[in-house]
């Protein structure tokens, strides 16, 4: 029987083994041809054909640095549009593209290929991520993964920032890539944004 396209999203917050878990996948995949990865071009660390893990790992890998998910697409049709073969394609640190990566994943599981979408689920405020929210709600599959905070040893699903030693303040601007010098995995209980509205029910 003629095999369909699916989407699988592995999210959680900074820690997690998000990245250790795509190169699980990669080791393990079974397609005929190594799989693409595509990840936003802002993220140079190691340059275009590395994969770091916050482990200190890094796995090579081909991939394809794009600055619009319009690039992916292109890429992709080039690729793959004529010769009918399934692809494991994998869209690292998702939650950096415009929202036009909704469509172009649409396309892509149309086209019968396996997508594995990989980002945060939330920016360090504790809010929905760029367009990860819409990924998941579409996703025949998603994994959340869980780091240790930093603080209480307990689960962590939030991603504490850290400015100057101290929690960021709500309205500092998001950054798009950091290391353990500047975030933290955190429960959350131990999540703190400073300037956050917290509702209050009277
Ligand atoms: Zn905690």
């Amino acid at each position: 029987m003629e095999k369909r396209g699916k989407l699988e999203v592995i999210t959680g917050c900074m820690f997690s083994g998000k990245t250790k878990r795509i190169t699980e996948i990669i080791a393990k995949q079974k397609f005929p041809r190594q799989p693409e990865c595509c990840k936003p071009s802002t993220d140079d660390r190691g340059g275009p054909n590395v994969i770091n893990t916050h482990e200190g790992q890094q796995v090579l890998v081909k991939t394809i640095p794009a600055q619009k998910p319009e690039e992916i697409f292109n890429a992709c049709h080039l690729h793959w549009h004529n010769t009918e073969r399934r692809q494991l394609i994998i869209i690292d640190e998702a939650q950096f593209f415009s929202e036009k990566i909704v469509d172009v994943v649409q396309l892509l599981i149309k086209w019968s290929h396996h997508i594995i979408v990989v980002g945060l689920d939330l920016d360090f405020r504790g809010e929905p991520f760029g367009s990860m929210p819409q990924l998941m709600s579409f996703a025949d599959k998603i994994t959340k993964l869980t780091a240790t905070c930093a603080v209480c040893g307990q689960k962590a699903n939030r991603t504490q920032r850290i400015i100057n030693g101290e929690p960021a303040h709500y309205e500092d601007r998001l950054v798009l890539i950091g290391g353990s010098d500047k975030y933290e995995a955190r429960c959350l209980k131990h999540h703190i944004v400073v300037g956050k509205l917290e509702i209050v029910f009277s």
